[in-house]
């Protein structure tokens, strides 16, 4: 459909154009391709599951939140590469690669700030996310 290959056109420019850094457009999350450190795809669904949720309270963070569009969150891997992505992010996760401590953790601002464990990571990472769009974006238009 017309309308439909439209839309896809305007998306891709805007991902042109918020990757060569011109302007953003909405929040980018940085996920690590994955390799042989790790056997897990959690931090693919992971990394859909945040972007489901940027999709969803877009239009609602675009309106409460100034420059929410640029908001940088990482997704990665494992504790080889994922804490020093994670830290040049503005919120990052960095979950265990095979065999390292079951433990995924969570980077604001280049800090250290949480340790998630557990069947819950997921929901508690979007939850950080929530409050730091919060606190760090909070001057209203
Ligand atoms: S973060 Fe870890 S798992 Fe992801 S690509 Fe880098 S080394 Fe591989």
């Amino acid at each position: 459909m017309v309308g439909e290959s439209r839309t896809t056109e305007v998306k891709l420019c805007q991902e042109i154009l918020q990757s060569l850094e011109i302007r953003d457009f909405a929040p980018q999350i940085s996920a690590c391709p994955g390799c042989g450190r790790t056997s897990s795809t959690y931090f693919q669904q992971l990394a859909q599951d945040i972007q489901k949720h940027i999709d969803k309270n877009m239009i609602y963070w675009k309106k409460n939140y100034k420059n929410v569009e640029s908001l940088k969150i990482a997704v990665m891997g494992c504790i080889v590469n994922g804490p020093g992505e994670s830290k040049h992010a503005d919120i990052g996760i960095s979950l265990p690669g095979d065999g390292e401590n079951p433990v995924a953790v969570v980077y604001t601002d280049g800090e250290k700030t949480n340790t998630l464990r557990g069947n819950n990571i997921t929901q508690e990472f979007i939850e950080l996310v929530d409050g730091y769009i919060t606190q760090k974006f909070s001057n209203k238009k």
